[in-house]
């Protein structure tokens, strides 16, 4: 079947064309990180996807109307072709480039070429877990951190500062770095960070030194943010904390997923239909062998009944049918709630946390929810950010 007609198929199946790839390159990393959720590992070859597979299928996806594309891994820097996909992705004239990576074995090398590759729509996303070595390198390991802040200024020296977004995931170690964070980042010209709480399946499912923020940790960052003036004003320039956008926003979000803007392929060749819905059920393996669009053509009718079920998530979850904030949250995200604890009709894991900042805004559940407004639904969903290693 040709691009054009699965593109229409999957139109008319109710759900969005894709826009963004996510796509992993390798499963290796150089790193072994304990929240790791797709559990990479020490860089071997033979974890490596080929340049030529990749490159037919960012044709296809290019073919199809994608726009964006996100290279990640495990560490795509551990893929010694990962230049080329991005220069090749870039030829192909998509608005959005996106190279995902714990930044530790950038080379000058390296940056003269991404200064080659650079335009616009280039974003580096580093990951940081930290503001400082001990708490970064308490995830990744000794020198992690070190070698992250290296990368980073080679980056911001070779010019390049205004296209790093840095990604930190909050643990209960670390949370309260986040301020310390953004001062750290704006200072150097960095403009963006974005963070993500701990998503609890790979190896972060299995480990004993770290977990995800408790509650009141979450109230204390608020607390933190309305007393801080300073705090505040930075993060309005550069940062976006879930929690903190829970606490200032009214938007509703009566449907959750929105597939299939923001499908994943993973290095073993599994198509998912976003980077964080993770049920094998609803997922098309053997994408480098069938080719990218065969695989989308396959994968259609799954997608689209879990559409269907995200939709009905509201209604069919006990605890959200008498939440104030089940207009705004929606049942939060279905893939973190399968992560989790491996059922799609289960809240997702950061219920608690939502509760508390809905009950400090004191909402209450409208009389007749049909009269409420309403507002469009982003177009991009507010959960996709993720970090891999
Ligand atoms: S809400 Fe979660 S599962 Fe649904 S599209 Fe967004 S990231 Fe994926
Ligand atoms: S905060 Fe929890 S109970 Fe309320 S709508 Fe979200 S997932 Fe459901």
């Amino acid at each position: 079947m040709k691009a054009y007609e699965v593109r229409q198929k999957i139109k008319l199946a109710g759900l969005r064309p894709p826009g963004t790839l996510t796509l992993a390159i390798t499963g290796a990393c150089n790193l072994v990180c304990c929240h790791c959720w797709v559990s990479a590992g020490e860089a071997t070859s033979s974890d490596h996807v080929p340049l030529q597979t990749i490159r037919r299928l960012v044709k296809d996806f290019a073919a199809i109307g994608g726009s964006g594309i996100r290279i990640t891994g495990g560490e795509p820097l551990c893929q010694p072709e990962w230049l080329e996909i991005l220069q090749f992705s870039r030829s192909l004239e998509f608005k959005r480039v996106i190279l995902q990576t714990n930044a530790i074995l950038l080379s000058d090398d390296h940056i003269t070429a991404l200064r080659k590759i650079d335009f616009p729509g280039l974003s580096i996303q580093i990951s940081l877990d930290g503001a400082t070595a001990a708490t970064h390198d308490l995830v990744r390991g000794p020198g992690a951190y070190s070698g992250a802040i290296n990368g980073i200024m080679k980056l911001v020296q070779g010019g390049l500062a205004r296209r790093i977004s840095i990604f930190f995931t909050e643990m209960r170690h670390n949370l309260l770095e986040i301020p310390a964070l953004l001062d750290f980042a704006y200072n150097i010209g960095i403009n963006t960070v974005s963070t993500g709480s701990m998503v609890l399946c790979g190896r972060a499912s299995e480990t004993s030194i770290l977990s995800p923020p408790g509650v009141e940790q979450y109230l204390n960052l608020l607390e933190r943010y309305e007393s801080d003036f300073h705090f505040r004003e930075l993060y309005r320039k550069t940062g976006t904390v879930a929690a903190l956008e829970w606490r200032a926003g009214n938007a509703i979000r009566q449907e959750c997923c929105t597939f299939l803007e923001n499908p994943y392929i993973t290095p073993s060749g599994r198509i998912y239909p976003c980077l964080l819905c993770h049920t094998d059920e609803y997922s098309v393996s053997g994408v480098f062998e069938k080719g990218f669009i065969a695989a989308l053509d396959e994968g259609i009718h799954l997608w689209s009944s879990l559409l269907q079920i995200s939709r009905h998530r509201t209604k069919n979850i006990p605890e959200c049918n008498e939440c104030p904030g089940k207009l705004l949250c929606a049942g939060g995200c279905m893939g973190r709630a399968w992560g989790s604890c491996g059922n799609l009709l289960a809240p997702d894991d950061r219920c608690k946390t939502r509760r508390a900042i809905y009950k400090k805004k004191h909402l209450t559940l409208p009389e007749n929810p049909a009269t409420h407004k309403s507002y469009p639904k982003p177009s991009v969903c507010p959960d996709t950010t993720v970090t891999t290693g």
